[in-house]
């Protein structure tokens, strides 16, 4: 299922303690309450999903209640995934990557590792490889939001959300589509 990703700007923030982000979501009604499952904990959506996820289409062909999916499609979930070291999250084919100073095409070698840095062949400027323009197709996090069933560019954040991420982390957020 393809899904919309969220994680801190800062790669290496996870929450404080393992509950206070789940709990934040709650209260905010992105995931409803007590509907956790084992690790990878999944989540139903909360009450506030539609206010807090915007769709941009006119029609969106979004499923809500796993009960009553239409045929061949699932119902939206989400996923609260942490990781104990930075992890790489990336769409299948990767994206196309490019250099942020000059918007060349970027061909990062071997597996991607957030400490690494690459140096542009274009422009020279050397940048880290969290710092490339991953074209909302990757991500390193520790801890990523998964908000499964989302096509690429089907919906985006919702400034509350995005707002009170920032709140509880004390970062900005980036998103991206896998
Ligand atoms: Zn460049």
């Amino acid at each position: 299922m393809p899904s919309l990703l969220l994680h801190a700007a800062d790669p290496q923030w996870r929450p404080a303690c393992p509950g206070s982000l789940r709990e934040a979501l709650q209260e905010l009604g992105l995931i409803a309450a007590g509907s956790a499952s084992e690790e990878p904990a999944e989540f139903l959506v909360g009450a506030q999903f539609l206010q807090l996820v915007t769709f941009l289409g006119c029609s969106p062909h979004v499923v809500l209640d796993p009960d009553d999916p239409e045929q061949g499609q699932t119902a939206c979930c989400v996923r609260l995934l942490n990781y104990p070291e930075i992890n790489f999250v990336s769409a299948r084919p990767e994206p196309a990557v490019r250099c942020a100073n000059c918007r060349a095409p970027a061909e990062p070698s071997g597996p991607h590792r957030s400490d690494e840095s690459y140096r542009c062949e274009q422009c020279g400027k050397e940048s880290g490889l969290t710092d490339l323009d991953w074209r909302q197709g990757a991500g390193f996090a520790r801890c990523f939001i998964e908000i499964v069933g989302i096509h690429p560019h089907e919906a985006v954040p919702s400034d509350k959300l995005l707002n009170t991420l920032r709140a509880v982390s004390g970062c900005g957020w980036k998103y991206f589509y896998a």
